[in-house]
């Protein structure tokens, strides 16, 4: 019986030697693969952006009228979808939540912690994802908001709105305006992008749905590679 347990501690001993040398060899079709620590690439590379889903937590922002969804758990989905889309274009995102929560238990705190995250992260552009709200259910159209009188937040809110008109063709061809946000109050080209009306029963079902969703963020990001091509430009 000993003799038994000793060949076969020597053969457990003897393949698991073999395995953790082969473990140390490279062979040659590895050599070639440094993918790993290559820096990103593709057209945002180097560029470090806020995605930041409105609301959160106690605050549920807009409620949609049909399926009387929180329009925070919309921005959340479609902040993601953004932020993955600009992670496929080489860009560093900087997701303000992951979740559903606020930093504070107010409005104001609750902002400045997101306001705070971008200047921590060296950021060099900030996207609010919000759904649009009105009394009336006729009103729809997505619609991109910056600061008045930051120039490079408006031509950023033109871009984006154009991609959003050229992509979704919507029905209520909407144009970015001036709004009055505490969240565009940084220095970097900032935008408040409402993706549309979630009390306008027809886009509040696109709204909520996976493809809808998709191209949407594909248009918001067409937009930012198109504000960083012009601003390339001589
Ligand atoms: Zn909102």
């Amino acid at each position: 019986m000993r003799k038994i347990i000793l060949y076969v501690s020597i053969v457990t001993l003897v393949v698991g030697v073999v395995y953790f040398l082969s473990l140390g060899q490279v062979r040659p079709s590895d050599t070639g693969d440094i993918r790993q620590d290559a820096p990103p690439s593709g057209p945002l590379a180097g560029r470090i952006i806020v995605v930041d889903p409105g609301h959160g937590g106690y605050d549920g922002g807009a409620r949609a009228g049909v399926s009387r969804v929180w329009e925070k758990e919309i921005n959340l989905k479609m902040a993601k979808a953004v932020a993955k889309v600009l992670e496929g274009m080489g860009a560093k995102v900087i997701l303000t939540r992951q979740e559903d929560k606020a930093f504070a238990d107010k409005k104001r705190p609750d902002l400045d912690a997101r306001l705070e995250m971008a200047r921590q992260g060296n950021a060099d552009m900030l996207l609010s994802i919000h759904m649009n709200q009105y009394h009336s259910a006729k009103e729809s159209g997505p619609q991109v908001f910056y600061r008045q009188n930051h120039e490079a937040s408006r031509l950023l809110a033109g871009t984006i709105q154009a991609a959003m008109i050229d992509v979704l063709q919507p029905k209520k061809q909407r144009k970015a305006m001036a709004g009055d946000y505490y969240m565009l109050s940084l220095d970097i080209p900032s935008v408040l992008v409402e993706c549309g009306f979630i009390s306008n029963p027809e886009e509040e079902q696109l709204l909520m749905d996976a493809a809808y969703q998709q191209r949407m963020a594909q248009a918001v990001v067409q937009g930012v590679c198109q504000y960083y091509a012009l601003q390339s430009m001589p």
